[in-house]
Parts: C-alpha cells; sequence; structure tokens
C-alpha cells in the first residue's frame, strides 16, 4: 500500500495507455483532476488529441482476432488474478477514489468491493460461453449455433462510480474475447488508469484494454464511433450524451448499450415495516452522496404513515457529518463540482418555492468544496422540478398517496426506467406491484439492488441493455448459425 496520499497518486501512471505502452498525449497536453473537497488541483493527466484516440482503436483492432483465440480459461484467468489484486490493493483504490471523486473512504472500500466482483464473475463466465446443437424439425439439416466475440469495443464511463463503471463493462469484454478503448470521466481519469496498470501486471496482452483521457470528449469520440472498424459502443452516463451517441452510432448502425440516468422512486406502503423503510431510504439516497442513477429520486409514502416516517427519515439525515471523504468519522463527502452543487440548489430552490417544506438541510455547504446539506423536504407537489429531474444531490423529496394505483402511477409518471423500491409486507401487493412498475430493476424491502451477478439496467429513457449477471456477457457477444446438411 502506498505510503501517503502524494506518493498514492504519484505511483499512478498519468499517460495514455494503447497498445501495451504508456505514452504522452500527441503535443504533450495534459489536464488537471481536481479534489472536490478543496477545489484544489490533485494532479494532471494526459490530454489525447484526435490522432491519439485512433491509435487506440488502432491498437484494439489490431489485437482483436489473437484475443478471440485466446482459450476462454486463459482469458478468465486474467480477471481472476486482476480480482485478487485489486482486492490486495482494495486501501490504495479505495483512497483515490475518494481523493477525485469525494465519498467517503467506507464507500469507496464499497464500491472496490462492488467492482472487483465484476472480474470474479466474469472469471467464472468466460469458460461457460455456450452454443446450440440441434436437428431441424424436418430432419433436414442440423443446426449449429455458435458465439463470437463482439469485436473491438469503445466504453464510456462516469465519474460517480470510477472503477465499478468500468469493471462491469471491461470484465465481460475479456471474458468474451473482445478488445477495447476505454474513456473514464475527465474528472475521475486516476482509479481507471491504476486499473489499466493492474491488468497489465496481470498479463493482459498489448492492446486489449487501451485507455485514453482527454478533455476533448466529443471531438475525439466521434470519429471512433463512425469508424465501421468499432464494433460496439457502451456509455454509462447522462441521458442527454447517451441520445447523441445513440444518432452518432446510427450511421454504422453500431451495436449499442447505454446505461443512462434515473429518476427513482421510492415507494412505502401503509403496511410496511417503517424503521426498515428508513433504513432502506438512507441507503437509497445517501450512497454515493446521491450521486447514483439508482439513487431514490421521489419518495412516495402512504398519507397515514407519511408524517412519520419523515420525521425518522429526518432526524437520520440530519444526524449526519459532513467533510472530506478521507476524514475520520465523515460520513457525507462533497458533490463532484460547484456545477453539481448550483444544480441540486437550483431544483431544492424550485421545490420551495412550488410549496414544498424543508424539515433539515436544505442549502449548500459555505467554505471550500462542493459540500451540500443532507436534506428532507415534505410536501413536494409533482410539478416540482426535482420530481421529474434527476437531483443527484443529497436531496430527498417527500409526497404522499392515498391508494396503491396512485402510488404506481406516480411512480411511473416520469420517462426513466432504472431503479425502484418499494417497502411492503403484503406477499400479493409485491407480486402486483412489481409487475406493474415500469423499471428494470425493482428493490423489495431494500436500499440497494446493484449485484454483480443480477442483470443491472433499464428501461424508456434509461437506456438499454444489461450489466452483470448471466445476462452481462451477451452484450460481447455474436450469434452466429451455421446449418449443416449431414
Ligand atoms: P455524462 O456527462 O453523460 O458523462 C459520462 C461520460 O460521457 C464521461 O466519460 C464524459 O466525458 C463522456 N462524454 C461527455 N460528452 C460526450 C460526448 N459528446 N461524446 C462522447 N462522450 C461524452 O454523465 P456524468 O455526469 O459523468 O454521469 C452522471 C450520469 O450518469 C447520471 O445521469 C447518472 O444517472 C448516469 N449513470 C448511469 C448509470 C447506469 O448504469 N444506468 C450508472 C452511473 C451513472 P467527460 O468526463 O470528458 O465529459
Amino acid at each position: 500500500m502506498a505510503t501517503t496520499q502524494k506518493s498514492l497518486i504519484d505511483s499512478v501512471p498519468k499517460g495514455l495507455f494503447i497498445g501495451g505502452v504508456w505514452r504522452d498525449a500527441t503535443g504533450g497536453a495534459t489536464l488537471a483532476v481536481e479534489d472536490p473537497s478543496s477545489g484544489s488541483t490533485l494532479t494532471h493527466v494526459a490530454d489525447a488529441t484526435v490522432a491519439d484516440g485512433k491509435a487506440a482503436l488502432d491498437a484494439a483492432v489490431g489485437a482483436q482476432a489473437e484475443w478471440a483465440a485466446t482459450p476462454p480459461r486463459d482469458r478468465g484467468e486474467i480477471l481472476r488474478a486482476a480480482f485478487e489484486l485489486i482486492t490486495e490493493r482494495a486501501e490504495d483504490f479505495a483512497t483515490l477514489m475518494t481523493l477525485e471523486m469525494g465519498k467517503t473512504l467506507a464507500e469507496s472500500r464499497g464500491e472496490v468491493t462492488y467492482g472487483a466482483e465484476f472480474f470474479r464473475w466474469f472469471s467464472e463466465e468466460a469458460v461457460r460461453i455456450h452454443g446450440r446443437w440441434s436437428t431441424a424439425p424436418n430432419g433436414a439439416t442440423r443446426l449449429l449455433t455458435m458465439k463470437k466475440p463482439v469485436g473491438p469495443t469503445l466504453m464510456i464511463t462516469p465519474w460517480n462510480f470510477p472503477l465499478a463503471m468500468g469493471t462491469r463493462k471491461i470484465g465481460p469484454a475479456i471474458a468474451a474475447g473482445c478488445t477495447m478503448v476505454v474513456k473514464p470521466a475527465s474528472q475521475t481519469p486516476l482509479t481507471m488508469l491504476a486499473l489499466a496498470e493492474l491488468l497489465r501486471e496481470c498479463g493482459l496482452p498489448a492492446g486489449v484494454l487501451n485507455v485514453i483521457t482527454t478533455r476533448h470528449t466529443g471531438d475525439v469520440m466521434e470519429p471512433l464511433i463512425r469508424d465501421p472498424r468499432l464494433r460496439k459502443l457502451t456509455f454509462t452516463g447522462s441521458t442527454g450524451i447517451g441520445r447523441k451517441l445513440v444518432e452518432q452510432s446510427a450511421e454504422q448502425l453500431l451495436r449499442v448499450s447505454m446505461e443512462l440516468g434515473g429518476n427513482a422512486p421510492f415507494i412505502v406502503f401503509e403496511d410496511a415495516d417503517l424503521d426498515r423503510a428508513v433504513d432502506g431510504a438512507m441507503l437509497a439516497k445517501m450512497r454515493n452522496i446521491g450521486e447514483a442513477c439508482t439513487a431514490a429520486n421521489r419518495f412516495f409514502v402512504h398519507e397515514s404513515v407519511a408524517e412519520e416516517f419523515a420525521q425518522k427519515f429526518a432526524a437520520r439525515m440530519s444526524g449526519l457529518t459532513i467533510g472530506k471523504g478521507t476524514r475520520k468519522g465523515v460520513d457525507v463527502g462533497p458533490l463532484i463540482d460547484a456545477k453539481a452543487r448550483d444544480g441540486v440548489t437550483e431544483l431544492v430552490e424550485d421545490a420551495k418555492a412550488k410549496g414544498g417544506t424543508v424539515v433539515t438541510g436544505g442549502g449548500q455547504v459555505k467554505g471550500r468544496g462542493y459540500f451540500f446539506e443532507p436534506t428532507v423536504i415534505t410536501g413536494v407537489p409533482m410539478n416540482a422540478r426535482m420530481m421529474s429531474e434527476e437531483i443527484f444531490g443529497p436531496v430527498a423529496p417527500i409526497t404522499t398517496f392515498g391508494t396503491e394505483a396512485e402510488a404506481i402511477a406516480k411512480a411511473n409518471s416520469t420517462e426513466f426506467g432504472l431503479a425502484s423500491y418499494v417497502f411492503t409486507n403484503d406477499l400479493s401487493r409485491v407480486i402486483r406491484v412489481s409487475e406493474a412498475l415500469e423499471y428494470g430493476m425493482i428493490g423489495i424491502n431494500q436500499g440497494i439492488i446493484s449485484n454483480p451477478a443480477a442483470p443491472f439496467g433499464g428501461v424508456k429513457a434509461s437506456g438499454f441493455g444489461r450489466e452483470g449477471g448471466f445476462e452481462g456477457i451477451d452484450e460481447y457477444l455474436e450469434t452466429t448459425y451455421v446449418g449443416i446438411a449431414p
């Protein structure tokens, strides 16, 4: 483990990782990485040009055939070794993540465990890529169905989970035999750069994984998306950018996976265990400082228990300690930047202006860094902006409902469809509500649903494709059918 934060940051390669070699950007430009708890610069990383982006794709294309022919067991063993090494270096990864992204060390440790698990899971899946053999119904021919790697893949990831959003794409791609170009978010590149070096140490052949960091993101990405040698684009980020990338990918009918924004409803029925619901609310709202696509965005609570729920929830929220994520005893780190903090402030002011009552929190924390108070607002009307927009911060709007049908209608009244949460002790209701909610994921009596062994993904404007579970590797496989006359 690196001894100080400075030596840890110094130990991370800052260049572009192309064809198995670390190198500077063409022209030598760099971009700054900021500590969101203070606004100060942590370090600089390479700022790739359009030519660097193309070089990364060249390397991925060059390595594809040999990588696809590498035995699945060998591909799996590299992932397994990487899982072990991430686990060994968990403290370094957690510290890096906290420094560049802001969340507490405890949360970063949780992400390291979660992120590493995708490598273990897909190391096991690499050797279970199956085809099919059957006889045609008329008996005239034999039907062989086989799976092949899709080919060179472009992966674009967001800043909120700097490790896990990468490993749940890289893991299945390595397992399936795809090569890749990874573009982490400009605000949190260090974790991904450390991961690339770790995979190199684990014996991943040159060119299989290429990582580029750039501030000219659109200019560098678009030519790659339009390059016919690219076979797949997988993106995690905002719905707005996702829409743009789908448009760009349409030109060559590129295979695409989109993990986009959410607007999760958190429904508490009158028969729920309220203490359990409050525990769930704390997780669903406060994990990652509310900066999660799965974050509970709208709380719908039955009118008979709404006041008690709000009081208990607000008491827990007001007891949280705000501060730099590396400090002991801190529960809530800073938001990623000033724009994010000001955006959350605007949403809170809008909710107040439309009749919401702030029970706890409600404002920015003065001083350096981009901190915002854990906030609970009751009586938020459906036309408040935060009922239709992703808050991406530690703010919980509560509104009430009278009937199950009303709760479902309100929960579904959004363009998004990623995560949702339901608290009830009635099994029949669990079945009815799960069938009626238009969401890719539903948590029943629990505030966290992400699990590497389960298919993560959304419907509607939250995107398409699944990551993790048995489904996760399918995103990186093509099906070829061969008809064989006996
Ligand atoms: P973002 O602004 O969409 O950025 C995501 C990634 O896209 C970053 O790497 C960014 O690069 C890149 N990007 C920006 N403009 C681009 C362009 N024109 N062409 C190609 N790439 C471009 O999203 P974010 O603010 O980082 O992340 C938060 C969003 O991600 C939220 O909406 C959240 O719900 C969503 N999210 C979804 C999931 C999921 O699984 N569904 C998981 C996590 C987060 P730069 O950093 O260089 O701008």
